[in-house]
């Protein structure tokens, strides 16, 4: 599938569910949360429908998203199943992490879902300091996320990255150790800026950490950070290796990085059924009704057809943009 601007389309992320254990700040901040009802969330039977769909139309990847991904019951079989759709070549997960160590019948979360064919995970991870940890989830689960980190490597996850929202005030003593801990552990560390997608506006000039900054905070540490333009993962990271190591790190820098959008390769299926073009764009279009209301395959092709064909150029986020939605419910 190919858009009006030459992005070609082959990755789905999808959203299972609006919930989480976790209340990070920049995300869904302590509050009331008004959670969608059962039956507006689409089941997995739905979910798989929509992604044989997506399959046959180009679809070559797929990361399940949310919320809090691990939360939603019978994840690990919905994972096997989706692993299993002819043309899906990789699936990831996106987590916190809390829950990888938690036992399933006789194994561990991570174990159960590495044979269930996932095999990336991409673990958040703010800071390796309890106190800072729970100021940044609003939960003491710091030691949870390490053991469900230790759980990823004993059940043979192909491959770990750990995820950062860089906040000021909060990361810049972060940087550094979280490097060293990615490093010896061989996992992929990324630094991302903040993005205007929570409840609450927590996108303001005392939060907002750019990438450029963190980097040269770095470098203060550790020298010119050496440029990877060949290194490619499915996003839209820029990666640079640690002088006089082998070790990668990532900056995602939807802020400030004005050529962030010219290889998005991205759909956005909502857990309530909308597919989004854009993370950073108000477009999304109702899947659910028509699936609900017996749409044929071919019609939901159709469909699906029409939302890539309506993807824009780049996000809105510089453009003073308001979030219409949470990420939870989008699926970062
Ligand atoms: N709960 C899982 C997790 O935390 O990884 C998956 C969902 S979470 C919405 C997906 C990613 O979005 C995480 O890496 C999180 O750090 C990131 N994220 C959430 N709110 C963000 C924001 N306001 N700006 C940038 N990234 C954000
Ligand atoms: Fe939950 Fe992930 Fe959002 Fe944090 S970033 S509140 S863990 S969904």
């Amino acid at each position: 599938m190919e858009d009006t601007f030459g992005h070609h389309i082959s990755y789905l992320r999808l959203s299972i569910t609006d919930r989480c254990n976790e209340r990070c700040r920049y995300c869904m901040p302590e509050e009331e949360q008004a959670w969608f009802a059962r039956e507006e969330v689409l089941s997995y039977e739905e979910m798989l429908r929509l992604v044989r769909v997506g399959a046959r139309l180009g679809i070559r990847k797929l990361r399940v998203t949310g919320g809090e991904p691990l939360t939603r019951p019978g994840v690990i079989e919905f994972c096997q199943e989706l692993a299993a759709v002819p043309g899906i070549e990789s699936l990831g997960i996106s987590t916190n992490g809390t829950l990888l160590a938690a036992e399933r019948e006789g194994e561990t979360m991570a174990q159960g879902l590495v044979r269930a064919g996932v095999s990336g995970l991409n673990v958040s991870l703010d800071s390796l300091q309890r106190e800072i940890y729970q100021r940044s989830t609003q939960r003491d689960l710091l030691p949870r996320v390490l053991a469900g980190l230790d759980a990823a490597v004993a059940a043979g996850c192909a491959s770990i990255r750990l995820n950062c929202v860089l906040m000021k005030g909060q990361s810049e003593a972060e940087l550094l150790p979280l490097i060293r801990f990615a490093g010896e552990r061989g996992f992929l560390l990324r630094f991302i800026e903040l993005m205007p997608v929570s409840t609450r506006d927590v996108l303001t000039e005392e939060n907002f950490l750019a990438t450029g900054t963190a980097r040269a905070l770095i470098e203060v540490e550790t020298g010119p950070l050496i440029p990877q333009p060949d290194f490619k993962t499915n996003g839209p990271a820029l990666y640079y290796r640690v002088p006089g190591t082998e070790q990668r790190i990532g900056f995602i820098g939807a802020m400030t990085n004005l050529h962030f959008c010219e290889s998005c390769n991205k759909l956005r299926l909502t857990c309530d059924g909308k597919l989004r073009p854009c993370l950073g764009s108000y477009l999304e279009f109702d899947l659910r009704d028509a699936l609900r209301a017996g749409a044929d395959d071919a019609e939901l092709e159709r469909l699906v057809l029409g939302v890539v064909a309506r993807k824009p150029k780049e996000h809105d986020f510089r453009d003073n943009y308001q979030p219409n939605r949470r990420m939870i419910a989008i699926g970062g």
